[in-house]
């Protein structure tokens, strides 16, 4: 069989959940019914207005940009004049560092939100754009929310309290499988995956949709891969333009046109405590991220508008 028959192609990005009822007050965040439409575009419905588009990032492979895409793509969001919330639910705390802050230092973090209840406002820090902290103690998060009845609901719980201050809340996730990126999948409408050109995993992927697959039956039935962003690409080896056309062979249109290709930019940004919109607004590496967000708010609009 087929990996395209693994994963069905049975909701591309630009395809709407359709017949989508207004939303109720009560609904779960992430569910998936609203979008973000660009500053520039006309205003949004009222209804739209009310509710984050929440994006999970993952990938249970480390090292493959889920990082670097959450900051890049929310800064470029944000320059389009949406309202961006991330999220670090990474106990390596690297999105946190890439916006200048000391994981180590940090004394309230989304550990306390999703274990003790403190509300997500408590732990926003705004640099580039508003971003909910990590800290080193959110490795014993796993294991301390395991205990916990709706253990897996602990993060949709806290983002109703900031769902409809935002146009987008973007997640970034560690590389597993486990109870923080369940939590990140329970509160997404949606779940974009960024592969590595150079070592695709296939295999990965398959696993990470039947784990989806877990979650849509038991937790959130809207939650769905919404894209695939190829990263570290480098057009001048054949094994890199390989993994492209295996990609879209398997995976079609879910796979964003927006190729990241591989540069030491994205490495040196987070150095200096920063996104690579603001490191180096005018270069290459900033506009491939402006280029996928573009891609990112056209599925939204394709959804809404079909
Ligand atoms: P993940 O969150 O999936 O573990 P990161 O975003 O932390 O991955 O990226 C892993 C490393 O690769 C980081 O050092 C990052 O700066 C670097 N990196 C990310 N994107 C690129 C790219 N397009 N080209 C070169 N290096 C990159
Ligand atoms: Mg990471």
């Amino acid at each position: 069989m087929g990996l395209s028959r693994i994963l069905p192609r049975s909701q591309p990005r630009a395809e709407p959940p359709a017949g989508d009822p207004a939303p109720e007050p009560d609904a779960p965040v992430g569910n998936g019914h609203l979008h973000a439409v660009p500053a520039s575009a006309s205003p949004p419905a009222p209804e739209a207005q009310l509710m984050a588009r929440v994006i999970a990032f993952a990938n249970q492979k480390g090292g493959v940009a889920k990082t670097t895409t959450t900051l890049n793509l929310g800064v470029a969001l944000k320059e389009m004049g949406n309202r961006v919330l991330l999220i670090d639910l990474d106990p390596q705390g690297n999105l946190t560092m890439s916006q200048g802050m000391n994981p180590d230092a940090i004394e309230r973090s989304m550990f306390d939100v999703l274990v003790h209840r403190v509300p997500i406002s408590d732990i926003i820090h705004t640099v580039e754009v508003d971003i909910a902290v990590a800290s080193i103690d959110l490795a014993g998060a796993e294991l301390a929310l395991s205990a916990l009845i709706g253990r897996e609901r602990a993060l949709e719980k806290a983002l109703v309290e900031v769902r409809d201050r935002y146009d987008f809340v973007l997640i970034d996730t560690p590389p597993s499988l486990g109870l923080l990126t369940i939590n990140a999948f329970v509160a997404a409408g949606s779940v974009i995956v960024p592969v590595q050109c150079e070592y695709l995993s296939l295999r990965g992927l398959v696993q990470l949709e039947n784990t989806l697959a877990m979650v849509r039956e038991n937790l959130n039935p809207k939650v769905h891969v919404e894209g695939i962003v190829p990263t570290m690409y480098d057009r001048r080896t054949l094994h890199a333009r390989e993994a492209i056309e295996i990609l879209e062979e398997h995976f079609g249109d879910l796979v964003y046109d927006t190729r990241i290709r591989k540069t030491v930019r994205y490495a040196e940004a987070p150095v200096k405590g920063s996104s690579v919109l603001r490191y180096e607004p005018s270069g290459p590496a900033a506009q491939a991220y402006r280029d996928l967000a573009k891609e990112v708010l056209d599925g939204a609009k394709a959804r809404e508008h079909a």
